[in-house]
């Protein structure tokens, strides 16, 4: 029961160790297979003039920013996303060439030298921003201007200028020296909802805004306001680029979009059993004896906690696969690791796979199903693996 079904091939990159995996009490493994796949299927919802940007901040969500973003442009994905510019920096070290967009905002100079010095491409959010931006770019000899991709909040009411004072904001900046408009933006806040009215307000409000900047005499090159959700949803609001994250990772933004594409979830969480013992009816279980044996019970320990990212929250929650079913979690979840009651499975070894997150033979655990039990998203799910975890790609 050592072995694996899969054979694991190490991508050449910083997130996935090179040294044993199987030595590995706890890993995250990433199907590349998965991740091309998933692109694909968005691929062919999408019009050809439309082009897909992977969204891979959080370090990809949690599976690796510079292993996954090498798999999605080579799936043809042709932009990236990411929230930082230590996050753009990190891609560039990794030997990304891609144009890579800051959707965060950025203001300190500091931070702008090391955006025209890596050839990222900034969010401009506030005419204030977009004179800063100018401001220091006039001290710096930086060749070609510098693209800018302008934010508008249509509805968000997180980054953005007001859309109805974008034409203002649009053309001041296509006056300033140093930058040249790549693209003008939103992002939608109610995509999830089965209930699209939100969304279609904010659809309405962004292209009365474009419409307001074209009167202007300023044709925008590009437009985008699509995130996963948008992107299942409504070919109407692709515009000429999609920014998609969850469903590049194989997961659906809401229950209602699960019959559009067939996705494939890219992460399995995996640990290993690292002793099985017997215990008696009446011994408590853990920190705290939260959990009393009822009975004569068998039980393993797996090396994995809540310092790796599986929250202590899901504690007598949860449930687990080895040998391919499913056996419940006893105990509080500690740090490092937790306890599972395994006898069902009474001749369970120490070493054995088990999966947390993932499937092994007809079952399969989700994301989706830790975020249900938590009252969260499976977005937060995914971005809570810890570094203590390798990264392991498989194919
Ligand atoms: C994170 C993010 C996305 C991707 O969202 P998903 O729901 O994961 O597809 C798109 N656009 C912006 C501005 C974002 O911040």
């Amino acid at each position: 029961m050592l072995s694996h079904k899969q054979t694991p091939s190490f991508a050449d990159s910083q997130e996935c160790d090179t040294y044993a995996w199987f030595s590995q009490r706890a890993w995250v493994e990433i199907d590349l297979g998965a991740l091309s796949y998933n692109v694909k299927q968005l691929l062919k919802l999408l019009s050809p003039s439309t082009q897909l940007m992977a969204v891979v901040k959080a370090d990809a969500y949690g599976h690796g920013a510079v292993t996954v973003a090498k798999t999605v442009l080579e799936a043809g994905a042709s932009w990236l996303g990411v929230a930082t510019v230590p996050e753009g920096i990190q891609l560039r070290e990794g030997g990304i060439k891609a144009p890579i967009l800051i959707l965060g905002a950025i203001n300190s100079p500091e931070q702008i030298h090391a955006i025209a010095h890596w050839k990222l491409q900034p969010t401009l959010c506030s005419p204030k921003q977009a004179l800063v931006f100018s401001n220091t770019l006039e001290t710096i000899n930086c060749g070609s201007p510098v693209p800018v991709h302008i934010k508008l909040d249509t509805g968000m009411s997180r980054l953005g200028t007001n859309w109805q004072e974008a034409s203002e904001f649009v053309q001041l900046v296509s006056s300033l020296p140093h930058l040249a408009i790549a693209s003008i933006y939103s992002h939608l806040a109610t995509a999830d909802s089965a209930d699209p009215t939100v969304m279609e307000e904010q659809h309405r409000r962004f292209e009365e805004a474009i419409a307001k900047i074209k009167a202007k005499g300023i044709t925008p090159p590009c437009l985008h306001l699509a995130n996963s959700a948008a992107t299942l949803a409504d070919s109407a609001l692709h515009y000429d680029i999609v920014r998609v994250g969850l469903a590049v990772y194989g997961l659906y933004p809401a229950t209602h979009l699960q019959n559009t594409i067939k996705l494939r979830p890219v992460l399995q969480l995996k640990a290993r059993v690292t002793q099985v013992k017997t215990i008696g009816a009446g011994t408590g279980v853990s920190y705290g004896h939260q959990f009393i044996a009822p009975r004569e019970m068998r039980l393993a320990v797996v090396g994995i906690g809540y310092a790796d990212g599986v929250p202590r929250q899901l504690s007598h929650k949860m449930e687990v696969l080895i040998r391919d079913r499913r056996v419940p979690q006893i105990g509080t979840i500690t740090m490092d690791q937790l306890m599972l009651d395994v006898s069902s499975i009474p001749d369970i070894q120490e070493g054995e796979i088990v999966t947390l997150l993932g499937e092994q033979g007809e079952e399969h655990i989700s994301a989706e199903d830790w975020a249900n039990q938590l009252g969260t998203i499976s977005w937060e799910i995914l971005c809570g693996f810890k570094h203590r975890l390798p990264r392991v790609a498989v194919m």
